[in-house]
């Protein structure tokens, strides 16, 4: 038994998809512990492409159970398409659960996030405008409506009667925006609320009562480290906390409750939205990188900004998740290359730092340092063990190895299951070890 954290150790958008799709396979319950619809999972089975935004894309598995925990914050509507799209290519639903102290988006969230992104002019953090950023607001800001009040119709009819009458004001003094009719939001939420009744649960007791019965449980992040609320590139981040801590806050479960944590990072770097990225290609090279790999926002369609792989934040994020071990996706995108870049570290006012600064300021300064690897100018998409892969390509793999000192269990070389290679087994292989004996860096790639 082996309950595991899957985080993305990057900006978001590495393929944690891919890997806690095929993860899933062990998996007997997959959980979603933050975000909302801002995030996206791409999954390709069969030939078939799956975009899901709530639902964790364990629910391709029809014996694992998929559980929204208490973290997350649900647009009942995307929700219910979502459950829509899944039923009419015959995907069961049943075995989805949904966490009754999870928060609702309401419509005033998504208006208020479109109105304010605006409203920052040239100070604006880039969000996907869904009414995430709000609704976790309003849960700071104890206004919010919880899963359990959505399933109390006396409840929630108080309750948005006069949230609504509050919000209309912000809407219509601050915002110029037309107020919204109480009675038209809370009927269409009744309604929202009669369709997600069956899937309403106190989630953190199925998720004990799932590691009593020494069930596997996956716990699948959105977004990542970098976009965390508190230890991202601040402001440029999401309003959750992506990074495994998260797990246990956004499913009412203890950390000592944990077995594993793996972290997802692309073979290069990408980023959404706005902030400092230091790493970044404007050129022919970023080019390639966004055209291979196909880096458009599974919720946005934003096109992403592409550079080479950021050693610094690679380790920040080992760090910060405690990473045991690393899947590194999309190598297969760099297969054209003739050479390619890695920042070791940046230069910071004159003065090398190895360590990720906490100051926007400081970061959005910093001069990537780099080493160049050649590269191996052939596919990879078709390589299915170490042996297969090009000398160059292996030698890559190792160099970021020892840079982040922990060990590539997984190597992703395309979107489907099969264009994967697995070093270590990623849940029950070695855990991290930081030092040799000798006291070199670990790395467990010694082909
Ligand atoms: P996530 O949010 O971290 O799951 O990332 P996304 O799903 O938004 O983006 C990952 C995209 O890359 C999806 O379209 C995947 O099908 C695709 N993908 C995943 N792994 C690989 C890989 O190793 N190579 C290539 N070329 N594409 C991949």
């Amino acid at each position: 038994m082996a309950n595991v954290i899957v985080i993305g150790a990057q900006w978001g958008d590495e393929g944690k998809g891919k890997i806690t799709d095929l993860l899933s396979r062990s998996a007997d319950v997959v959980v979603r512990y933050q975000g909302g619809v801002n995030a996206g999972h791409t999954i390709v089975v069969k030939g078939q492409t799956f975009k899901l935004h709530l639902i964790p894309s364990g629910i391709l598995y029809p014996k694992t159970d998929c559980i929204i925990g208490s973290g997350t914050v649900i647009d009942p509507q995307v929700l219910i398409t979502e459950l829509e799209q899944l039923k009419k290519v015959n995907i069961s639903t049943d075995n989805l659960f949904i966490s009754e102290t999870a928060h609702v988006t309401m419509p005033y969230h998504r208006m208020i996030d479109k109105a304010s992104e605006e409203r920052r002019g040239s100070h604006k953090i880039g969000t996907t405008g869904r009414g995430i950023g709000p609704t976790y607001a309003d849960k700071s800001e104890r206004t919010g409506i919880r899963m359990l009040d959505l399933m109390d119709s006396q409840q929630l009819q108080e309750q948005l009667e006069w949230t609504i009458n509050y919000k209309n004001i912000i809407l219509e003094k601050l915002y110029n925006l037309p107020p919204l009719d109480p009675k038209q939001v809370i009927d269409e939420y009744l309604g929202y609320a009669e369709r997600l009744r069956p899937f309403v649960v106190d989630a953190s007791l199925k998720i004990y009562n799932a590691i009593q019965r020494r069930r596997n449980i996956l716990f699948e992040g959105a977004q990542g480290t970098l976009l965390d609320l508190d230890h991202g590139t601040y402001p440029y981040v999401t309003s959750s906390n992506p990074v495994a801590g998260g797990a246990c806050v956004g499913t009412g479960l203890g950390p000592t409750m944990i077995d594993r944590v793996i972290g997802v990072s692309k073979a290069y770097t990408t980023r959404v939205g706005e902030g400092p990225f230091p790493t970044e290609l404007d050129g022919e090279i970023g080019e390639l990188l966004c055209d291979r790999g196909a880096e458009f926002g599974t919720t946005t369609g934003r096109k992403r900004r592409c550079g080479w792989f950021d050693a610094v934040i690679g380790r920040y994020a080992v760090r910060i998740n405690g990473l045991d071990c690393l899947a590194i996706t999309k190598l297969d995108v760099l297969d054209e290359l003739e050479e390619i870049e890695v920042c070791v570290a940046y230069e910071i006012d004159g003065v090398n730092c190895e360590n990720f600064p906490s100051s926007a300021k400081k970061f959005s300064s910093c001069r990537p340092i780099y080493k160049t690897l050649p590269g191996w100018k052939q596919p990879t998409g078709n390589c299915r063990s170490w042996s297969d892969l090009p000398r160059q390509a292996q030698d890559y793999l190792k160099y970021l190895e020892e840079l982040m000192e922990v060990p590539i269990a997984i190597v992703s070389l395309g979107p489907s299951r099969d264009q994967t290679i697995i070093l270590e087994d990623p849940i029950h292989g070695p855990k991290r070890t930081l030092l040799h004996a000798d006291g070199s860096p670990a790395s467990l790639l010694t082909a």
